[in-house]
């Protein structure tokens, strides 16, 4: 099999030959057919992250056809899943106990502790791996397992919020756009000033409004949600949302929030985070998302152009996902 590699912090990731692994108890290989390029992937890249292990295989929105099954895995050859980030918790935890997988201190997640799809075959823990619904092509279908599943939980934590600013509009926003219309909401775009195609991208996809960073909102926000990874953002948010309001912190890793006046924060707005994903938010999510349907928009690249892929979407020139296909 063949997979990019990461050898070393902020290094070029670098193709390699490796023998294809046999999946052991309740694991599935899997070929991969599509492996979307998240930001995080990114964060895994320049060590952003506790602890990032060397070499590595970056890629955990999966999209997979099962070719071995291990003992207990519960799938058939042929079936088609999607591997997210989460790829094993304790199950023993107060959170694994109480529906709050995401929060397990032991748990382990793909292209970041687990090798990823940013290769053509890959192992997963087929407890961990999500049903994907029939019908959707495989790169199209891959940004939903990241980008799709983080924006949803973070639209979720907005509550019943009818107006909200999107911060940072890339893969996962141009998803959330689209599921917060369909619940009837008002969506408004907030992208890096002077970016005009990232705005009338946001208009596109339905949102009322799109403007820079920096400008306040026409009227202010019930919620906000940031995905874009600049802390700076966090007192830009809460200066746009009303009394009563939730700036929702989407990104798993953030620049410093610089110090703000406690004006901002009075009047019961709050500020959280959202931290990666438990398998129920996957299972309602990919149930939900052909229902709407989510449409997203994909630049594909083949395998070896894995760090072209990362290079784009840290310049910021992508429109959308960013989305490798192994097989092509
Ligand atoms: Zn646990
Ligand atoms: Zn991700």
């Amino acid at each position: 099999m063949h997979a990019m590699v990461l050898r070393a912090a902020r290094a070029p990731l670098e193709m390699v030959e490796r023998e294809l692994p046999s999946p052991g108890l309740q694991q599935v290989l899997l070929r991969v057919r599509a492996c979307g390029v998240c930001r995080t992937d990114l964060h895994v890249v320049d060590d952003e992250l506790p602890g990032v292990p060397h070499p590595i295989v970056p890629g955990h929105e999966i999209v997979g056809e099962v070719v071995a099954c291990g003992p207990g895995a519960g799938l058939a050859a042929g079936d088609r899943v999607g591997v997210p980030w989460l790829g094993w918790t304790c199950g023993a935890c107060e959170y694994c106990r109480s529906g709050r997988e995401n929060l397990c201190g032991e748990a382990r997640f793909t292209g970041y502790q687990i090798d990823g799809g940013y290769a053509d075959h890959v192992l997963a823990d087929a407890r961990y791996c999500l049903p994907l619904p029939a019908g959707l092509d495989e790169a199209h279908a891959a940004p939903l397992l990241c980008a799709g599943l983080i924006g949803y939980r973070a639209l979720r934590m907005t509550g019943d919020a009818r107006r909200i600013g999107i911060y940072g509009f890339g893969a996962a926003a141009h998803i959330v756009a689209q599921v917060a219309s369909y619940q009837g909401r008002d969506c408004l775009a907030f992208v890096r000033p002077g970016d005009e195609n990232a705005a009338e991208f946001a208009r596109r996809l339905g949102c009322s409004w799109a403007g820079s960073s920096d400008e306040r909102p026409p009227t202010p926000l019930d919620a906000a949600i940031i995905f874009a990874p600049a802390g700076s953002l966090v007192p830009a948010a809460l200066a746009a949302v009303r009394r009563g309001g939730t700036v929702v912190c989407g990104g798993i890793h953030m620049s410093d929030v610089p110090s703000f006046p406690y004006a901002l924060l009075w009047g019961e707005r709050s500020i959280r985070s959202v931290a990666n994903l438990t398998r129920r938010d996957g299972e309602e999510f990919l149930a939900l998302a052909p229902r709407i349907p989510v449409r997203t928009e994909v630049t594909t690249f083949a395998l070896g152009q894995a760090n072209e892929a990362l290079a784009r979407l840290r310049e910021g020139r992508l429109i959308g996902a960013a989305v490798l296909l192994p097989g092509a």
